[in-house]
């Protein structure tokens, strides 16, 4: 049974035994198995005996749609679309053509429907799409947290540092780590037949067939921005699998020692699939349990927040959790506590302060906006990670933080930085628009961070050089890659 800790009803409307079908609208989830709101949705299904019809919406009016984006989320829909074909379950997959359009869809299948199971996410367009949801009036609607493996509902205070929040990892985990999602698609007469969407819904929201979620034609009509293109990489389960498996046989046993080296490239690439809910927090963790030969057994009792020996893996492993875990749920943890998150003022105090004291200083270099998007800075080194960024969607781990303290150190004002860092990274980022996009620039000016020796414009805020990288960290062919 999902856990009732990560079910939050948005309404008080009843789950009616007399619609339809139970709906699940996939707005965060994007995935079929290992996912609590799927899991939540079948378990009404089979309860009430009733079919299940699977909404997954791809809306053209949020800020940074681009061709690049919706490729990715496309690839996810067009498997989605195979994999449920003749399984009963009912798959209703919308394109939506220009801004507005999907207005009233939602509402219109709900009108069907017993009760309605949704995504909970703290950032991005998913808040305001609950708000509206909580809005319906004729069936229950509730959103289901598959965000990660600590539930959201166990946060209750504002973490300022990864090794507050991993205490608190270390003390909740073990009673919630069983917690498990399904981990298999829901096969055919799981529940009772899907018998088709309303003629009148389809003729006015005409859903979208699987040679338009495939054929590349489809974006250019689209009013989306198409200079940000795709990369070739490719969205869904079975592409991001496929990437997880590679990292447990060859990334993982190197991952402690040469994850800092952009030319070692052994990091997972597995934030865009997180990011677009095509593979779950509980199943990397799962792979990386399964090649350790891990059992909760092996957990230590000690929960003093240390990074290291609490998991009972190896170091590689270990250290790799650390991120998917800790730091990527610090994030979550982060976010849905303070909702004003991507405002420069929920910067700690100190970090303010310093960054306010030294915001007079002079900068040797100053860029624009649109310097810093064409990767025309001096700092070849940099421009490399901007092109990495336009080019695949996405940067190296160690040279993403260099990449935005230099935009710190290179603006008017950490204000523009944050500006910039955030309209750069969302727009071009496959992994953008997420609460750890917001963790790793708003760390950049100090956040879960603590203060360091005073330099200039850095203040007491963490700084970082290239020239230091470069002798750190081996990235001759990286540099050879991203050459202009
Ligand atoms: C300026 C800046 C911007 C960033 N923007 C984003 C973003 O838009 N989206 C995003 O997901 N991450 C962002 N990060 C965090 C981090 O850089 C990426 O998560 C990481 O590079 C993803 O690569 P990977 O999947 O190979 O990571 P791996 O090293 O393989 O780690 C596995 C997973 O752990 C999580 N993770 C790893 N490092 C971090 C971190 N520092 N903070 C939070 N979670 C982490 C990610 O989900 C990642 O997929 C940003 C960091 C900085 C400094």
């Amino acid at each position: 049974m999902t856990p009732p800790e990560r079910v939050r009803a948005l309404n008080s409307g009843p789950v009616r035994t007399d619609g339809e079908y139970v709906l699940h609208w996939m707005v965060a989830a994007r995935r079929l198995a290992w996912s609590h709101a799927l899991d939540h949705a079948l378990e009404h299904a089979d309860r009430l005996g009733k079919p299940l019809l699977i909404f997954e919406p791809l809306n053209v009016g949020y800020r940074w749609a681009s061709d690049r984006l919706h490729r990715a989320i496309l690839d996810g829909m067009l498997e989605h679309a195979a994999a449920l074909a003749g399984t009963g379950i009912g798959y209703f997959p919308y394109l939506e053509p220009k801004p507005e359009a999907c207005r009233g869809l939602l509402h219109a299948l709900a009108v069907r429907a017993c009760v309605l199971v949704t995504d909970d996410a703290p950032v991005f367009f998913t808040p305001r799409l609950l708000t509206a949801a909580a809005r319906i009036e004729t069936c229950r609607v509730e959103a289901v947290d598959g965000n990660g493996i600590l539930p959201l509902a166990r946060v209750d205070r504002t973490f300022v540092s990864a090794h507050q929040f991993r205490r608190v990892l270390q003390r909740v985990l073990p009673e919630v780590l069983g917690d498990r999602p399904a981990a298999k698609p829901p096969g055919s007469s799981r529940v009772a037949p899907f018998r088709g969407v309303a003629s009148e819904i389809m003729e006015r929201w005409p859903p979208a067939s699987p040679e338009q979620l495939g054929d590349a034609s489809t974006l250019a009509d689209l009013p989306i921005d198409h200079s940000v293109v795709p990369n070739g990489w490719r969205g869904g389960h079975t592409a991001a699998r496929r990437a997880l498996d590679r990292f447990i046989e060859h990334g993982l046993p190197r991952y402690a020692d040469e994850r800092n080296h952009p030319d070692a490239d052994v990091a997972s690439g597995l934030s865009p699939w997180l990011h677009f809910g095509h593979v779950s927090a509980h199943e990397v963790f799962d792979a990386v349990a399964g090649a350790e030969g891990w059992t909760p057994l092996r957990l230590s009792t000690k929960t003093d927040g240390s990074r290291r020996g609490w998991w009972g893996m190896g170091d590689a492993a270990e250290a790799f959790l650390d991120q998917l875990v800790t730091w990527r749920e610090l994030g979550f943890a982060f976010t849905t506590r303070v909702p004003d998150f991507d405002r420069y003022e929920t910067l700690p105090a100190w970090a303010r302060t310093t960054l306010e004291d030294h915001a007079s200083d002079a900068r040797p270099h100053v860029y624009t906006l649109d310097q810093f998007a064409a990767a025309e800075t001096h700092d070849e080194l940099w421009n490399a990670a901007q092109r990495q960024l336009v080019r695949d969607g996405t940067i190296h781990n160690y040279l993403r933080m260099l990449w935005g303290k230099k935009i710190l150190e290179w603006t008017e004002h950490p204000r523009e930085a944050l500006d910039i860092m955030v309209e750069l990274n969302n727009r071009y980022a496959l992994d953008g628009r997420d609460p750890n996009s917001y963790s790793g620039i708003f760390w950049t000016l100090g956040r879960f961070d603590r203060g360091w020796p005073e330099r200039a414009i850095y203040g007491k805020v963490r700084s970082m050089s290239s020239s230091a990288t470069r002798r750190k960290v081996e990235l001759d062919e990286y540099l050879g890659r991203y050459r202009a």
